[in-house]
């Protein structure tokens, strides 16, 4: 009796099968994926204006309130005002994280002069948080680095803003810029709660936030630090943090410097 070899065997028939459902499932999710991700992107903008209406009659009542004499409402107002200001911070965050997983997210480069950037959000934690002690040391002369100033506005400010929510207690805070090795880099430093080793890598990932007390009775939906590493990526840059529990942290993220073509 003769056998035909066909080169295939039972077991390969299985596992042919076996990759062709995972394909099947892979292709699932992704649809799947897409269907959340475009829940999200609907949901968000559908609550977007009616917020942002909402946030415009609170500024109109608190100028309204201060014309009238009515001081005994202002802090009422002031407080909604600043809820409001953080719902509007949740949206722009699930807009943009929406962006990313669609790939729409551009960033205009051009010259930026990122020491100009870092004076303007220290100026305005300094305003805006005036119980926190805020310092900033700027690198000499103003370098410039290619990149879409706006964008890298909101990382300074994401890991300023961090700074001061994970810092309840020790109020001090530290910005810098440092050209190192032809990189300009920035950081952000608090005294506050810390990070714990093990999770310190899973901080810039979508959705997470440390699974501790301290962190889930604070507002957030752990999305801050996952648009500021995809801001850098976009900008082929650098991002991290140090971190010791306890103690504070250090968030920084680093750009090349462009050369000086007048030289
Ligand atoms: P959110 O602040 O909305 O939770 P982020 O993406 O900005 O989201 O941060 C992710 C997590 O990283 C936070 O939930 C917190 O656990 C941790 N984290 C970020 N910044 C700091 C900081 N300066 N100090 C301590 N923990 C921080």
């Amino acid at each position: 009796m003769s056998t035909t070899n066909t080169g295939f065997r039972p077991d390969d028939y299985l596992l042919h099968s076996r990759i062709s459902e995972l394909e099947q499932e892979v292709l699932e999710l992704k649809e799947r994926v897409k269907v959340n991700d475009n829940f999200l992107n609907i949901a968000a903008h559908e609550v977007k204006t009616p917020v942002t209406v909402l946030k415009a009659y609170s500024q109109m009542l608190l100028m309204q309130f201060a014309k009238d004499g009515q001081q005994k409402y202002v802090p009422t107002v002031e407080k909604m005002s600043g809820q409001l200001d953080k719902i509007v911070h949740m949206i722009a965050d699930l807009l943009d994280t929406a962006r990313f997983s669609s790939d729409s997210l551009y960033c205009l480069m051009n010259d930026v002069d990122l020491n100009q950037s870092v004076s303007s959000c220290f100026e305005n934690v300094k305003a805006a948080h005036p119980s926190y002690n805020v310092s900033c040391q700027l690198t000499p002369g103003n370098p410039i680095v290619s990149g879409d100033r706006e964008r890298l506005e909101q990382v300074i400010d994401n890991f300023i803003n961090n700074a001061i929510k994970y810092s309840p207690s020790n109020k001090i805070i530290n910005i810098k810029s440092e050209v190192l090795n032809d990189e300009f880099k920035v950081t952000v430093t608090d005294n506050g709660n810390g990070i714990p080793t093990e999770k310190q890598s899973h901080i810039f990932e979508q959705f997470y936030r440390v699974d501790d007390d301290s962190v889930q009775k604070l507002p957030g939906l752990g999305l801050g630090l996952f648009i500021c590493s995809e801001i850098i990526k976009k900008h082929h840059g650098n991002i991290g943090v140090n971190s010791e529990v306890g103690k504070g942290s250090s968030f920084w993220f680093s750009l090349p410097v462009k050369p000086n073509r007048n030289l």
